[in-house]
């Protein structure tokens, strides 16, 4: 009898094992750990950027995100701190020993972002940036790549290549929502895409149960369906005070839930022998 495992291979080319992203010599994405990366939408303060850095040290995490170049939909939204945020982000990281994942938006910030992260985040909005994928494509840094609200898998992984095109392969990927006909969500976290990227690419695979649900209250739902599917970590909004973040403070989680959180996903990924970490 045909195993479930034949099946794959007759109607799919090939399943694709996973290859770790490596971030420092103890610290790979994509490894039989799940990771957590967590903080706040954008970096506002050095206050509130160390108390997150804080809390997420305090569960064991490893790698605290925050926004300092912020891509947002209305020119009068706060638009981050840039530089200063950089040195923010760094500097607490520091002094916890965390890792810093962070946003370039645009190519001329792609050096300056390089100097101060570990991972650089390139986001929904810049999927298809072309030249963006090319900067950091010559560099020898982990790359997150964020699916594109409107993009097809096709096209995401496609957008991968053109990084890979240019000699850097410590590509992760990041499942972010995509946009469907549904409003009742901010986006809709596409699990099946999750999945299928996990068969088809040997790239980690990073679920944002953030930007997809767009409210605190079905992040960890959210959270618990990217994990089943297969995903290699997640990236979640944590802010000390969500009624007073200057960006997404409707999904964001407090700094005081990310205890339960991390218990809670930890319970789901030891059914799958996976450590949270
Ligand atoms: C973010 O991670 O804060 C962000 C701006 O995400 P996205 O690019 O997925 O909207
Ligand atoms: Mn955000």
């Amino acid at each position: 009898m045909k195993t479930l495992s034949d099946l794959h291979n007759t109607t799919n080319t090939a399943v694709v094992t996973t290859n770790p992203v490596s971030i420092t010599s103890d610290f790979a994405v994509g490894s039989s750990d799940v990771v957590l990366m967590a903080g706040p939408c954008s970096v506002e303060s050095y206050a509130q950027t160390r108390a997150a850095a804080e809390a997420v040290a305090r569960v064991g995490g490893r790698v605290l995100r925050g926004g300092a170049f912020k891509p947002r939909t209305s020119p009068d939204s706060f638009q981050g701190l840039g530089e200063q945020g950089l040195e923010i982000l760094r500097d607490v990281a520091d002094e916890f020993g965390l890792l810093v994942i962070t946003e370039a938006l645009a190519v001329e910030h792609v050096p300056l972002v390089a100097k101060f992260a570990d991972i650089i985040q390139l986001g929904s909005r810049n999927m298809q940036h072309y030249p963006l994928l090319w900067a950091v494509g010559e560099l020898d840094k982990p790359v997150m790549l964020k699916r594109g609200f409107m993009s097809t898998i096709d096209e995401w992984l496609k957008a991968a290549e053109h990084i890979s095109s240019r000699g850097n392969t410590n590509i992760i990927l990041c499942e972010r929502g995509i946009r469907t006909f549904e409003t009742a969500t901010r986006n809709t976290l596409d699990t099946n895409g999750i999945a299928l990227v996990k068969q088809r690419s040997p790239y980690p695979v990073i679920a944002d149960p953030s930007h997809a649900t767009g409210r605190a209250d079905l992040v960890l739902p959210a959270a618990r369906a990217a994990i089943a599917a297969g995903a290699d970590g997640l990236l979640v909004e944590f802010h000390p005070d969500p009624a007073r973040a200057l960006s997404d403070g409707d999904q964001s989680l407090p700094l005081t839930a990310l205890p339960h959180f991390v218990a809670e996903i930890g319970k789901l990924t030891a059914v799958f022998n996976r450590k949270f970490t």
